[in-house]
């Protein structure tokens, strides 16, 4: 659990791939800059934790590319205090990202070693979600609801209704919608049943895995 200025210094360089490569928001990438990514993976991978690329964890799942993390929390464009649902907690890296940009957070993760293993973990480094929850992202958390945001960090082959049905006026669902290739998608709740929706480009997840899958 060691922090030190060499790994600052590859940060420093990671974040400023991540902004050349279009990241504009200030707060997200202070985030990153803060966020010690290496002690989210496997310490064999040490070294290459500030690629800016996606790399193997537990069950079989990634922890998401850096820039791809970027590019979803700008599109949420989170406020302090807001509360946000994450889908996929995984290393429970984006889960810090959201937590340095001051939102409250809830998050889901279906894999009972990985839900362990960032529940343990994400304390030790102060970040404090507010709740983390062992289930379905396709369910969402309705207990919890309305969101203000919700970030789905997996490919989901269609868009779960139940995920629109929990954010507030206003509010957006960050989410790759597809099967193999993924188009990152954001539907802005207008009204009670009315969403707009915009797309942004192809990007590539581990699958959004139904109950049994
Ligand atoms: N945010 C994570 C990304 C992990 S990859 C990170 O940066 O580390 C996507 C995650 O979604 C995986 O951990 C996977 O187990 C989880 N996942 C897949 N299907 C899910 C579902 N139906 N509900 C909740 N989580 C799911």
């Amino acid at each position: 659990m060691k922090d030190t200025p060499k790994h600052q210094g590859l940060r420093n360089q990671l974040v400023e791939i991540v902004a050349l490569k279009g990241i504009k928001s200030k707060k997200v990438l202070e985030a990153l800059a803060k966020i010690p990514r290496h002690l989210f993976m496997d310490s064999a991978l040490e070294s290459h934790a500030y690629e800016d690329k996606a790399f193997p964890i537990a069950s079989n799942q990634t922890i998401s590319q850096p820039y791809t993390v970027a590019f979803q929390t700008e599109l949420l464009q989170v406020k302090t205090n807001d509360k946000i649902l994450e889908v996929g907690t995984g290393s429970g890296y984006q889960t810090a990202v959201l937590l340095e940009l001051g939102a409250k957070v809830y998050t889901i993760e279906r894999q009972n070693e990985l839900f362990k293993i960032a529940k343990r973990f994400l304390p030790k480094l102060g970040y404090r979600p507010k709740y983390m929850s062992f289930g379905d992202g396709y369910i969402g958390l309705p207990e919890y609801a309305p969101f203000n945001g919700i970030l789905v960090t997996a490919g989901a082959p269609f868009v779960p209704k139940a995920l629109l049905t929990q954010l507030t006026i206003g509010g957006k669902l960050v989410i790759p919608v597809g099967e193999k290739v993924q188009i990152m998608t954001v539907y802005t709740r207008k009204g009670e049943k009315e969403f707009s929706k915009k797309e942004y480009g192809e990007f590539r997840f581990v699958p959004l895995l139904k109950d049994k899958e």
